[in-house]
């Protein structure tokens, strides 16, 4: 058997982070050899184990990653875009490879990430559920199958503390079933209908959006046809999905060639 994988968790403190040591804890093929936050005060130093509801583990919460660089191997990433790009950029000096679950990169972000990756192995998603991976596979070969006679629909449902819509889940989902079709989402999404809408125009890919309570995130494909109708349904019930997903990039991602890779590379689903 290999050795464990030692892995850094950078934004240890946060939801994420603290998702992570939980479920890293549970894996006899990692190792957490380093929890990193830029928190001060009383966090820092406290143990990361106890912080996140576990008996202590031995690691302390610490701010400065250039001193943890000889600790681990895989650094997983779940902070905020200009945190993740120094960190990207400290283990790109040290040849560390690195997971990153942080969103919300612009286009200079991600060229930047795209140029790191041409010396380390960066695995970068933004969402890391094995579920949802597997579902837009699933619904790409289902387009590609079923064909222009079935209309597309999407529908999804958030928490009432979301601020955007569709999800970015529903839009993937959106591009997954538009590539099996063979063209672009932009020319063919109906994000909202109301009023006298007149029939349905073939070949769009229309989504709804609904929003209340503590839904973590619910997400169907319908493929509507004449006499049949044909759901792809994903439901996450915790954050647990996303942080088994990151831990599994990090086994996947020790000992690749330098290049940017993302879940569906890890899954094996390209
Ligand atoms: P959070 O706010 O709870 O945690 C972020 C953590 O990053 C905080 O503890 C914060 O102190 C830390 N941080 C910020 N700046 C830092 C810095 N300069 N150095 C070190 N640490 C720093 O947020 P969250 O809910 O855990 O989400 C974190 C990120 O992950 C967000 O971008 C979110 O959109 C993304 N996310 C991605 C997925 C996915 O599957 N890819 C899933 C969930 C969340």
């Amino acid at each position: 058997m290999n050795s464990p994988v030692r892995i850094a968790i950078f934004g240890a403190a946060g939801r994420m982070g603290r998702a992570l040591v939980q479920c890293a804890a549970a894996e006899v093929d990692l190792k957490l050899s380093a929890a990193l936050d830029r928190v001060d005060g009383e966090l820092l130093g406290a143990d990361i184990g106890t912080l996140s509801g576990l008996p202590a583990c031995g690691v302390a919460l610490a701010a400065d990653l250039q001193q943890a660089l000889p600790a681990f191997e895989v650094l997983i990433d779940f902070s905020r875009p200009q945190a993740s790009l120094a960190a990207v950029e400290a283990c790109r000096a040290a040849g560390k490879a690195v997971v990153i679950g942080t969103t919300g990169f612009d286009a200079a972000q991600k060229a930047l990430i795209a140029a790191a990756a041409q010396n380390i192995p960066i695995c970068m998603a933004a969402n890391y559920s094995i579920g949802v991976n597997v579902v837009l596979k699933l619904i790409e070969q289902a387009a590609r199958a079923l064909g222009p006679a079935y209309d597309i629909e999407i529908v999804e449902a958030h928490h009432q503390h979301k601020v955007d819509a569709p999800s970015g889940t529903a839009l993937r989902m959106g591009e997954a079933a538009a590539a099996g079709r063979g063209v672009r989402l932009e020319d063919h999404a109906v994000y909202a209908r109301e009023g006298l809408t007149g029939a349905r125009p073939a070949g769009t890919i229309g989504f709804a959006t609904l929003r209340g309570g503590d839904v973590v995130g619910d997400h169907t494909l319908m493929f509507l046809g004449e006499g049949e109708r044909l759901e792809i349904t994903h439901k996450a019930s915790s954050r647990s999905n996303f942080a088994r997903g990151a831990l599994r990039a990090a086994v996947w991602l020790r000992g690749r060639a330098a290049g940017l890779y993302d879940m569906q590379d890890v899954l094996g689903l390209k």
